[in-house]
């Protein structure tokens, strides 16, 4: 099989230039485009020399119809506005699109799906092995332990990380909720402040941490009457994110169209 071209959107990013590094070293996966926001100036840089690599010849550019001629799959790690922008092309050139960004409202959400009737759309929060995993397990401890364990999510990432929660942590929350057998938008509780009162039972409560250069810490807190479990990950490098999402991008090239995601890609699903 020829390997798969895969677009990075968004390559002058941070995820973006782990991506280029990711697919540079991964069999089976060539780098067909480098796309940026029109306007940027990084348009016209070398995307290997970006990502601290030699020279690729793969040139930034904000085109991402010219482009996506002669590839196979976009990595979409960018902002909501973007990542929507490049839904109808990617779909209308029947491209794999693998959506990593986080802070997408319900519409933005909509549009994605509405595509995967006739496009294959991988999306997930947190692409990483360890994360999917934890939240495998926070779905199964949530459904063991009955409702007096009260569920807290904490996350702490870098200090120019710009939605909260984050896109994990909110994942964490549905699988939690899932394992509850709610709806966590009915209960979820975020961003206490001043006089609160007490917590309401039932709520997932959610906290945010922003400093320093935390690629992502997440903490599930399971907190009963005289005892406490806490499920944790912490990302240690960016880079387990890129595998991740050029596993899913390898995995669902030639799959049906659909929406898919991480559990689908590593086996996860019940
Ligand atoms: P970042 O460093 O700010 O990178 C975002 C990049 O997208 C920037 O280079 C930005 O360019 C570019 N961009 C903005 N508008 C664009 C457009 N119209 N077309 C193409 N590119 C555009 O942020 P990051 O840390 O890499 O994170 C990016 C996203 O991935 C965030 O939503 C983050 O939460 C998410 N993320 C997800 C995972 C996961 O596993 N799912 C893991 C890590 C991060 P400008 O700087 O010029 O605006």
């Amino acid at each position: 099989m020829p390997d798969m071209r895969l677009i990075v959107a968004g390559a002058g990013g941070r995820m973006g230039r782990a991506l280029v590094r990711a697919i540079t070293e991964t069999d089976g996966a060539e780098l067909a485009g480098a796309l940026e926001a029109p306007g940027s100036e990084l348009i016209g840089k070398d995307s290997g020399m970006l990502a601290g690599l030699p020279a690729n010849g793969v040139k930034l550019s904000g085109d991402l119809w010219a482009m996506s001629e002669q590839a196979d799959g976009i990595l979409d790690f960018t902002v909501p506005a973007a990542t929507i922008a490049n839904v109808a092309i990617a779909a209308e050139r029947g491209l794999v699109h693998v959506v990593g960004t986080t802070g997408l409202c319900a519409s933005d959400d909509a549009v994605i799906k509405s595509v995967t009737k006739r496009a294959v759309v991988v999306q997930s929060g947190n692409m990483s092995l360890g994360v999917n995993l934890l939240s495998a397990l926070v779905k199964r401890v949530a459904q063991a332990l009955d409702p007096s364990f009260d569920i807290e999510i904490l996350e702490m990432h870098h200090k120019n990380k710009v939605d909260a929660p984050s896109g994990t942590a909110l994942m964490l929350g549905r699988a939690a909720a899932a394992g509850r057998g709610i709806e966590l938008e009915e209960h979820s509780a975020r961003g206490r402040d001043g006089v609160t009162g007490a917590r309401r039972p039932g709520d997932i409560g959610f906290a945010s941490l922003r400093g320093g250069t935390a690629a992502g810490d997440h903490s599930v807190i399971f907190a009963g009457p005289s005892e406490r479990l806490v499920l944790s990950h912490q990302a240690e490098d960016r880079m387990i994110f890129a595998h991740g999402a050029l596993k899913a991008a390898l995995w669902a090239h030639g799959k049906p169209p659909g929406y898919y995601t991480m559990d689908d890609v590593l086996g996860l699903k019940d």
